[in-house]
């Protein structure tokens, strides 16, 4: 056994791995199997199934607005259900298992319930049962504010950040995320059907990836996993080889200019007409947003015209927050003449670390959307991702159609310049 956590391995395993008792025995088998081979293995669990969301909507069966609080105290129960469960299974096999709740696997957050943000991790109770050979199993996506001594959950999709953040904390040589896909795709594989998994990706692609729609991992665990350099290993947890790895871009070996298009169709949009143009009426009204905890993504404002010098603006935000953010925004009084919402929209983004030197790709998207007769209402782009906020029955079909342009086919080879006129894909080096 060595001291620096080179031995020792996180095993995160989502819902559907979990799901039902054969699962729970075969990721039982699987983290057992690690251990024979010689790692100390902690496992991250998530609920099973679809549990977290049957307790989501249990909870709104009781009331519109669940308190907060209890919420957590709520939704925190599905992952301590796999983590028990699967102890059973490990001491069945012969092995001493031990599972924790967030709480006391040492997991600190602040106290934003259903959005905590880990501010510590204070391993040593899991350092000690690895001491003792035991197999650690820790509840996901919770854990306890040492503020208000309150039970709370991380945000849908948690799970992957407790295992980053244990991994981090372990110094752990590899965080391993086991789900029912065999890695990180260039597009939906459900709606493309020769999208290809990615053998690597860099954190900074994989943060846009996971920012514009694509579920495989949360987007706090990537931004946990860049800032500690903790390495992710995403592969399925029902067929053995390799998956994708997420780690630093020195690592990935030659940047595509495109690497992926990701869409999300969860977005709503939010529309002020009428804002007064002066300094200071954007802080207030994104402050406020931000205060209210409320994600906004794109964002645009028109330059006013007319005598009246009033301003729209627009911005989305995830369609779970869109009664939140309309609260906001009324408890700010008189800041817009109207409100209006639009929950039909849908975005569609291409990522690539290669396309910071070509000028060319953003041209080339809205070209190919403008052949398809996709309206795009709203753009915004990042050195490495272009985005387009689109009609939301149009979004599979600008997939498709960008995956296509841009050659990120199963079988295809990557050009040389996929932004040159009549381009063919040639073979690099
Ligand atoms: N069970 C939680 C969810 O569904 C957390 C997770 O699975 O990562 O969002
Ligand atoms: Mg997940």
């Amino acid at each position: 056994m060595s001291g620096d956590g080179s031995d020792i391995v996180v095993m995160k395993f989502g819902g559907t791995s979990v799901a039902g008792a054969e699962q729970i025995k075969r990721a039982a088998a699987r983290i057992v199997a690690a251990r024979e081979a010689g790692n100390r293995v902690v496992a991250v669990l998530s609920a099973r199934g679809k549990t977290t969301d049957q307790l989501v909507e249990q909870a709104h069966e009781i009331s519109d607005r669940p308190v907060a609080r209890e919420m957590d105290m709520l939704l925190s129960t599905g992952e301590r259900i796999s983590c028990a469960l699967a102890a059973m299974a490990i001491h069945d096999m012969g092995h001493e298992a031990i599972s924790l709740t967030g709480s006391q696997a040492g997991i600190v957050t602040d106290s934003s319930h259903t959005k905590a943000r880990i501010i510590d991790v204070r391993a040593d109770r899991i350092s000690e049962a690895l001491q003792q050979d035991r197999i650690v199993l820790v509840a996901g996506f919770q854990g306890v504010s040492t503020d208000s001594r309150d039970v709370t959950t991380l945000g849908r999709g948690g799970s992957d950040t407790t295992a980053v953040a244990l991994a981090a904390a372990l110094r752990a040589s590899v965080c391993e995320i086991y789900t029912d896909v065999s890695g990180v795709y260039s597009a939906d594989p459900r709606i493309v059907a020769d999208a290809h998994k990615l053998d690597r990706v860099s954190f900074e692609e994989m943060l846009e990836m996971s920012a514009s729609g694509a579920g495989v991992l949360q987007l706090r665990s990537v931004e946990y996993a860049r800032n500690h350099g903790v390495r992710i290993h995403c592969r399925s947890s029902f067929e053995d080889g390799p998956g994708t790895l997420v780690v630093s871009e020195e690592e990935t070996m030659e940047n595509p200019f495109v690497t992926a298009v990701t869409h999300s169709d969860s977005e709503a949009r939010v529309t002020l007409t009428g804002l007064r143009d002066e300094p200071g009426v954007a802080g207030r009204v994104f402050g406020a947003l931000a205060d209210a905890n409320v994600n906004v993504d794109v964002i645009i404002q028109n330059e006013p015209v007319g005598d009246d010098k009033l301003a729209d603006l627009s911005f989305t935000v995830d369609r779970a927050d869109l009664t939140t953010a309309k609260d906001t925004i009324a408890a700010l009084g008189d800041v817009s003449l109207e409100v209006l919402t639009d929950e039909q929209i849908g975005k569609v983004s291409i990522v690539g670390a290669g396309m910071r030197s070509h000028p060319g790709v953003a041209a080339k998207v809205f070209q190919v959307l403008g052949e398809e007769r996709i309206n795009i209402e709203m753009i915004s782009t990042s050195p490495i991702k272009i985005s387009c906020v689109i009609a939301a029955d149009r979004v599979s079909d600008a997939v498709n159609i960008l995956h296509k342009a841009f050659d990120l086919g199963e079988d295809a080879i990557q050009p040389e310049d996929p932004t040159g006129p009549g381009h063919r894909p040639t073979v690099a080096g």
